[in-house]
């Protein structure tokens, strides 16, 4: 099976795809970025679903690296998929757990029986990864993942970060 991978420039919560992936926070109950902008747009049951996990699954959290599935609300999606990335480092490096971000929620996704599924730039926001160095492993990971999602779309917030992962898809 084949994978395509798309770019788009834009906000992921105006996609349409089966599955989102939100870049969230170890809580699991919400926080800025990207995880701020799909609770505002996908309304309270997502908040809902999180806090339920939150309290089945994760009492102590969502462990870095690894994704669990809500369904999406008012989303234009079935699902949204919660990951949470690393904050990066200058002294350690921590690349792997950004690998598992992306193999994690492609191994959820083909659980859902998802076929297309879009992904922010993890950990590029408030957690400071360098974009050229978060497209690379986005890039890399994604293509070497074994998965039976047919579309991987990547949504990239602005220009900049549309130009970067422009240049590692070639
Ligand atoms: P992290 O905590 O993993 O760094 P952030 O949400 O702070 O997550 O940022 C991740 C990336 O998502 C950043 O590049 C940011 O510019 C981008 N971003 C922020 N809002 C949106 C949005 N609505 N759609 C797509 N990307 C977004």
């Amino acid at each position: 099976m084949t994978t395509t991978l798309t770019l788009v420039q834009g906000d992921i919560t105006r996609q349409r795809a089966d599955a989102i992936v939100n870049a969230a926070n170890s809580s699991l109950l919400g926080g800025g970025g990207v995880d701020g902008a799909i609770h505002r747009r996908g309304g309270p049951a997502i908040l809902a679903e999180c806090r339920a996990l939150r309290a089945s699954c994760y009492s102590s959290g969502l462990p870095t690296g690894q994704a669990v599935a809500t369904t999406a609300g008012e989303l234009d999606a079935l699902w949204v998929i919660h990951t949470v990335g690393p904050v990066h480092s200058t002294t350690e490096d921590r690349s792997g757990l950004l690998v598992s971000c992306y193999r994690e929620s492609l191994r959820v996704a083909d659980g859902l029986g998802a076929r297309t599924v879009a992904f922010p730039a993890i950990s590029t926001g408030v957690y400071r990864w360098p974009m050229e160095d978060a497209a690379r492993i986005a890039v890399e990971t994604v293509r070497t993942t074994e998965t039976a999602v047919e579309e991987v779309r990547f949504v990239l917030f602005d220009e900049q970060a549309y130009a970067v992962f422009t240049g590692q898809l070639r």
